[in-house]
């Protein structure tokens, strides 16, 4: 095996002094209720309250940040129709860079109206024709832009991993962490964290039943390819992970798990009746793998990862009324 460059825990702490007073340091919160019916102690780190509403804006400004004159000047380019394309595009208003974000045709608008509020130039394709990765490639040499990908980059992996900093800095060693996984950049960056400051702690990544590619691949020791998998939990709709997230979470995770759609509804509707808290589907998948896991972890000190907040108020409405 060829060996490849992988980043380190000094790489994410030198992303939290860059994003140091440009990301928000997140509550970490917890519920008596919860508590109690784990007969545990549970740390909720709340990515759903950060900047632009998920963890993704850490990876996004730390890898803006690091950018060349020259980079800065020409500006950057992303793809993506979620929370990636939100954070490259506040973080580069924010650094002075231009952005352009190319989306899907059939994004929503909401999406659309929220990167372009940020001051993204919104670029469409058709994603029944068109190959968003070339038109990136294309629109970067063409324009000498810098293209930032949503989680196989250094410095992405890197900025992420301060979440899970600042959950063990706070909340002092914990037995069990989970964390959800789409492409692996929150993961990655959790595990270098969670190795270095917490050795012991037992880490897990949680992907949608639908889409359990990170299981499989973790599993068997390959990176597993598949189809877009149908889940409401539209930021871990992902096809494969990385080949630096994989490496990095085949070294230190220890294990990968899966949740159903029902069981991040109900996890939903807990979150905003219990706590008060408006977590998107993606941003429940850890503390629904923990709930499933009760039993075990009866005693312990555990972490839970709520990586995003970003769900259409109406969406959120429909899914409750189904929860
Ligand atoms: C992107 C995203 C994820 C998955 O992160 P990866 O780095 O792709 O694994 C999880 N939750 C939310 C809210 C996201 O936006």
């Amino acid at each position: 095996m060829s060996t490849i460059a992988l980043p380190t825990y000094e790489d994410v702490q030198a992303a939290a002094r860059r994003i140091e007073g440009h990301a928000h340091r997140t509550p970490v919160m917890t519920s008596r209720t919860v508590n109690e019916a784990f007969e545990a102690d549970v740390f909720f780190k709340c990515e759903n309250l950060q900047r632009m509403g998920a963890f993704k804006f850490r990876g996004a400004f730390n890898a803006l940040s690091k950018f060349s004159e020259a980079q800065r000047k020409a500006g950057v380019v992303a793809f993506s129709s979620g929370n990636h394309a939100q954070a490259v595009a506040l973080s580069a208003r924010l650094l002075g860079i231009p952005a352009t974000i190319l989306m899907p045709l059939d994004a929503p608008a909401a999406k659309m109206d929220a990167t372009r509020g940020y001051g993204g130039r919104v670029v469409t394709y058709d994603r029944y024709t068109e190959d968003r990765e070339q038109i990136g490639q294309d629109l970067a040499r063409e324009h000498g832009l810098t293209l930032i990908p949503p989680y196989d980059h250094e410095d992405v992996i890197a900025g992420q991993g301060t979440a899970v900093k600042e959950l063990f800095e706070e909340a002092g060693e914990l037995d069990a962490l989970f964390v959800p996984l789409g492409g692996g950049g929150l993961l990655s960056g959790s595990a270098l964290s969670t190795r270095a400051l917490a050795p012991g702690c037992k880490l897990y990544g949680v992907e949608p039943e639908a889409g359990n590619d990170g299981q499989r691949s973790f599993r068997s020791g390959e990176i597993v390819h598949i189809d877009t998998p149908q889940t409401i939990a539209d930021g871990a709709q992902t096809q494969h992970l990385g080949l630096l997230t994989f490496a990095i979470i085949r070294r230190d995770v220890d294990d990968i798990l899966t949740a159903r759609d029902e069981e991040l509804t109900a996890c939903m509707r807990f979150l905003a009746e219990r706590m008060k808290l408006v977590v998107e589907p993606t941003g429940c998948l850890g503390f629904a793998a923990a709930r499933s896991m009760k039993q075990q972890l009866r005693g312990k000190r555990i972490g839970v990862l709520v990586s995003g907040g970003n769900v259409d108020i109406d969406r959120f409405g429909a899914l409750m009324r189904n929860a």
